[in-house]
């Protein structure tokens, strides 16, 4: 039996988590397997599909950016099969799924084949090109997000076909039907194979709470994203080949991991309008809206990549605007500003730190979060405030379950570590 499959079973039956380090969705072993007849899919940080045809293979996805991996994707595949690679279909333009084809082009140069065409949603080149536009900042972000250096790319292959609503096309005897879906992104693609009831879902499944609510990053799609689950479930898939994590095998399994997923957007969707329509601040929703517990607890909605509470945030900005309705915060007096009078209230900046590092001490590190901040915003090169500052960010970094929090805690704690020195 496969292995990847082996490794489903036990997400499944309880006995192992994707709060493992070894079964999170971005983690886990780097291996191809032939799931179907004529269907590879290779597990790594991120996966790739290969679909064997009667003229030359099908590519869902390409493999990260980092040549290094892919090279990785590239010579598992490889591995599996030979022939030339007639299409490349991009799930959509994040640098880790998009940015994979170099061995391929390359190869194809070599032995004088043709490229391969390069399908993808019309809303691809356009984030390619703002990529470039932001690369800096998204160097930035992705360090910090991930714990690594990122040097993020401004070289990319383009698609060079592209369609808006929906796209069939057959190759050597096997249909592929491609599906637009805002989710994650503006420019998602979803993949229905009718012969086979394959469906590979791109990011709209990644074996986590849905990445609706990323701090750093543009703005994500729950509503659409929902009812594009829905409608993969309609066709009543038999594999689940996802963007990260692992494959699911089994008509009633892919739907209910389609069909929960849905139905945790909606819960969050519905609980947040709720209160957006009766007037609720920004604050007040964060506190109230929780997904439901049966959702929550599914092997497949573990809040280890995204957080609901980011969802939420993002539902805010998708609906309204950026106001968080505390009218001190329409135009906020400086931080330091600030900080300065809250330290003078408390009785100076030992105050707050004394007081910060009792609420650690009690458990509560994310209040204390706020008074390390406002001590370092008010003494910016104070060794002392950067030693309770990395404290305290070090234990949020290590009390926190998705990458997001860890990364954006653990920069903050190296930060001040740093500065402590
Ligand atoms: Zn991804």
């Amino acid at each position: 039996m496969s292995e990847l499959l082996q490794r489903t079973d036990r997400l499944w039956s309880g006995e192992a988590s994707t709060t493992q380090a070894e079964y999170h969705p971005f983690s886990g072993p780097r291996l191809l397997e032939e799931l179907a007849p004529g269907i590879a899919f290779f597990k790594a940080f991120v996966n790739v599909t290969a679909v064997k045809t009667a003229e030359g293979l099908v590519l869902v996805d390409t493999g990260s950016f980092h040549p290094a991996a892919h090279k990785l994707s590239f010579d598992a595949v490889r591995h599996w099969n030979g022939e030339r690679v007639h299409t490349a279909v991009y799930t959509h333009g994040h640098v880790d799924h998009a940015y994979g084809l170099p061995p391929f082009l390359a190869e194809a140069r070599e032995r004088r084949w043709q490229p391969p065409r390069i399908v993808g949603h019309a809303n691809v080149l356009p984030r390619m090109q703002r990529y470039v536009r932001t690369a800096g900042y998204n160097s930035i972000i992705n360090t910090r997000q991930f714990g690594f250096e990122t040097q993020w790319p401004v070289e990319f292959q383009a698609p060079t076909e592209v369609y808006a609503d929906a796209l069939e096309f057959s190759l050597g005897g096997t249909r592929f039907q491609l599906h637009h879906a805002k989710g994650e992104t503006d420019d998602h693609t979803w993949v229905f194979l009718p012969e086979t009831k394959t469906l590979c879902t791109g990011d709209l499944f990644i074996w986590a709470a849905p990445n609706a609510g990323n701090p750093q990053k543009v703005q994500r799609y729950a509503v659409e994203w929902a009812a594009a689950l829905r409608n993969m479930a309609a066709l009543r898939p038999e594999l689940l080949l996802p963007g990260h994590g692992l494959p699911i095998a089994g008509a009633a399994r892919v739907q209910a991991a389609l069909l929960d997923t849905a139905a945790y957007l909606e819960s969050l969707v519905e609980q947040t309008l709720e209160r957006l329509n009766a007037g609720a601040t920004l604050y007040e929703i964060l506190e109230e809206v929780r997904p439901p517990p049966a959702l929550e607890a599914k092997p497949y909605l573990r809040p280890v990549y995204d957080e609901p509470e980011f969802i939420v945030r993002n539902l805010w900005r998708c609906f309204g605007g950026w106001h968080s309705g505390v009218p001190s915060e329409l135009k906020p007096a400086p931080r330091r500003a600030l900080a300065r009078e809250l330290a003078a209230l408390a009785g100076g900046i030992e105050r707050l730190l004394e007081r910060g590092r009792a609420l650690l001490a009690a458990g509560d590190a994310r209040l204390a979060a706020h008074l390390v901040d406002w001590a370092a915003d008010a003494e910016p090169a104070s060794r002392e405030v950067h030693a309770a500052r990395a404290a305290v960010y070090r234990a949020l970094k290590e009390g926190a379950a998705s990458t997001m929090s860890r990364g954006i805690y653990g920069a903050a704690a190296r930060e001040s570590e740093t500065k402590a020195q």
